[in-house]
């Protein structure tokens, strides 16, 4: 399963270009129920971004998600789906019954959390179709979008093949580590045999993210005696060994392709001007699409980390003790692609065409990270409408209504289709 949907990377963005129009996406486009369920989009507009301010205006850090998946849970119930209750870990997890329950589900996603801090203002400002707030496109607008779909769907009277789970995810961001996916998966036995997995996390209606991007992430801690600088001089120090280990990272080369990257963001320690550190840290950030080369630099790191500390022992006095160092895991995020001319890349690249955008596949870190590392094909799109400054207080997003339905009518063939009983996956 896994081989048939992992494709190797030069391959994947070799063949990104223009894939067949898969036939249930055709099929959908023609059919009078889907005529009427674009008229209900259309109708329902208002609703869709009142909602979007509703859930915008409720603060949802990750880890602080409660009162917001709690509101989700009360919106998906009035939108016609079914079944719906929040996880052990705080999802709200909601099911749209189809025609075969024996058949895998579809799944679709949006994340509760926001990277905003409780106590950051979320009040919405509006200047004509543009809205302000932290956190209003990711990912309110594509919580709120899931809802408007099912409400399509209902008005228009579609019943899918497969049932659709629709799932608010909690801990989508940072130190989240996607924690809210992870549990659904570990915890779901008839989600862990999905058929695909959409999730809306993006503006606008042209990005498909089929390059799911890896990474790993933790701090390093080099520990030492510490001391007064002027009586102490000539012990080890924790700062050198950390300045020689991003050195030696920074020395590392990477790849054009696949994508990679690394950083070493945070750094902290240190007391005062006049004492030896006791303590000297450095976030590190690696990211791929290729779990191998995040090994290769993780592996670089460490190695490098461990030589640092011990060349700064055999350097300077250890009388009043050694340099050591640990790793602290911060997150992991699992990295991988799926098939673009056929599946969940194929059905969304059409679906957007049909609708005018200009569709091209991505390379972004999402929940889709975990199903894909599951060997289940996900795919990441976006709600329709511009937008921008995610992770800022400038966020803002567009909803001039015509921008906003490209993207939801394109989302919603790719949901219909994904769960129409040939579509999304490739035939177990
Ligand atoms: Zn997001």
């Amino acid at each position: 399963m896994l081989g048939h949907l992992m494709l190797g990377l030069a391959a994947a963005s070799a063949v990104s270009a223009n894939p067949e129009t898969p036939d249930a996406v055709a099929q959908i486009l023609a059919s009078p129920r889907f005529e009427q369920a674009q008229v209900a989009l259309r109708k329902d507009h208002d609703r869709l971004v009142a909602e979007i301010i509703r859930l915008t205006e409720i603060p949802s850090p990750t880890f602080g998600e409660a009162e917001r998946a709690k509101a989700y849970a009360e919106m998906m119930r009035t939108s016609g789906i079914a079944d719906v209750g929040l996880d052990a870990i705080g999802n709200v997890v909601g099911i749209r019954r189809g025609r075969d329950p024996a058949l895998p589900p579809l799944i679709v996603a949006a994340h509760l959390d926001t990277v905003f801090p409780d106590g950051t203002p979320v009040r919405v400002t509006r200047e004509g179709s543009l809205l302000k707030a932290p956190g209003i496109g990711d990912d309110a607008r594509g919580l709120a979008a899931l809802l408007a779909l099912s409400r399509a769907m209902n008005a228009s009277g579609i019943v899918t093949d497969r049932d659709i789970y629709f799932v608010g995810t909690v801990g989508e961001e940072g130190r989240g580590n996607l924690r809210g996916v992870r549990h659904l998966f570990d915890s779901d036995p008839r989600a862990r045999t999905a058929s695909g997995f959409i999730t809306f996390d993006l503006n606008g209606s042209d990005r498909i993210v089929t390059r799911h991007v890896g990474s790993r992430r933790y701090r390093i801690i080099f520990s030492g005696p510490g001391g007064h600088s002027f009586d102490r001089f000539g012990i080890v120090n924790p700062v050198v060994p950390l300045a020689r280990t991003v050195t030696a990272l920074y020395a590392m080369t990477v790849p054009p392709d696949p994508r990679t990257t690394y950083s070493a963001s945070v750094i902290s320690g240190g007391t005062s001007i006049n004492t030896i550190p006791a303590t000297a840290a450095v976030d590190i950030d690696i990211r791929s699409l290729a779990p191998k080369e995040i090994d290769r630099i993780d592996a670089g790191v460490r190695l490098a980390a461990q030589t640092a500390a011990r060349e700064e022992n055999a350097a300077r006095s250890v009388a009043y003790g050694s340099i050591s160092v640990r790793f602290e895991e911060i997150g992991e995020r699992p990295a991988g692609v799926i098939d673009e001319r056929s599946g969940l890349g194929a059905i969304a690249f059409a679906a957007g065409r049909a609708f005018g955008a200009r569709p091209r596949f991505d390379a972004v870190s999402t929940d889709a990270n975990l199903p894909v590392s599951l060997g289940i094909p996900a795919i990441a799109i976006g709600t329709g409408g511009r937008g921008g400054g995610e992770h800022s207080l400038e966020e803002f997003i567009d909803v001039e209504i015509e921008e906003s339905l490209r993207g939801l009518n394109a989302g919603l063939v790719t949901v219909i289709a994904a769960a129409s009983k040939g579509g999304g996956a490739p035939v177990r």
